[in-house]
């Protein structure tokens, strides 16, 4: 994504529509699904969690963690957004283990994908843009039977996929087509009236049905 304006919004939608980060590149106004706001709300109450969970092992917050050239051990920052004149990315939580920086992903969703671990393998490369000391692995938190996950991600294994992905040309690439995943979307309504307008083929997808 070289010539956009690289946002972690921007670079998660990437994984499920490319078309999506155009529209969001093009300030086109959608309106959050109610399963998109259920999400952000679980996804919330993880990071509180975990919080809580860091602080009772003794891990201290510092703020200031990413412009730190010595690390304290136990330290940890929160929600900290990283600018650049080519990407504003914001990190749920980055952590400090033998003294370097790791990446760390709050997932709603229990079952991990590839998609989580390339997107983390992203925010990896883009961390280390601003701090070289960054680990080669980093950590994907989620909950599972009540009790919190921690998941721990190579950035070896998924680095060439992290890397093109970066550099893919939303322009060129983000194509139109409705599909099943469309309903849960923030555009639905507005690629659905567009399919309609151009009479779209992906329209002819049974599983697309205009929301009620
Ligand atoms: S409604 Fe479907 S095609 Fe439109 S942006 Fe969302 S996921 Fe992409």
């Amino acid at each position: 994504m070289e010539s956009t304006h690289l946002t972690s919004k921007n670079l998660e939608d990437s994984f499920s529509c490319l078309y999506k980060v155009a529209l969001n590149k093009d300030n086109v106004i959608g309106e959050i699904s109610d399963f998109e706001k259920m999400h952000l709300e679980i996804k919330q109450n993880i990071s509180l969690e975990y919080e809580r969970y860091l602080i009772s092992k003794g891990v201290k917050r510092d703020d200031l963690l990413l412009s730190n050239a010595i690390f304290t051990e136990k330290a940890y920052t929160a929600n900290i957004v990283c600018h650049s004149s080519k990407y504003s990315i914001k990190f749920d939580f980055v952590e400090i283990s033998d003294n370097k920086l790791v990446p760390v992903y709050i997932s709603p969703t229990i079952s991990l994908c590839r998609w989580h671990k390339i997107y983390l393998t992203c925010l990896s490369i883009l961390l280390k843009q601003i701090n070289d000391n960054v680990s080669d692995y980093g950590k994907i938190i989620s909950k599972e039977n009540g009790r919190i996950k921690v998941s721990q991600v190579r950035f070896s294994t998924y680095k060439k996929e992290a890397q093109s992905k970066l550099l893919i040309d939303i322009q060129t690439t983000a194509k139109f087509c409705l599909t099943k995943q469309c309903q849960i979307c923030e555009y639905y309504t507005h690629c659905y009236n567009k399919a309609i307008e151009l009479d779209h083929l992906s329209l002819l997808n049974k599983m697309v049905s205009k929301k009620l």
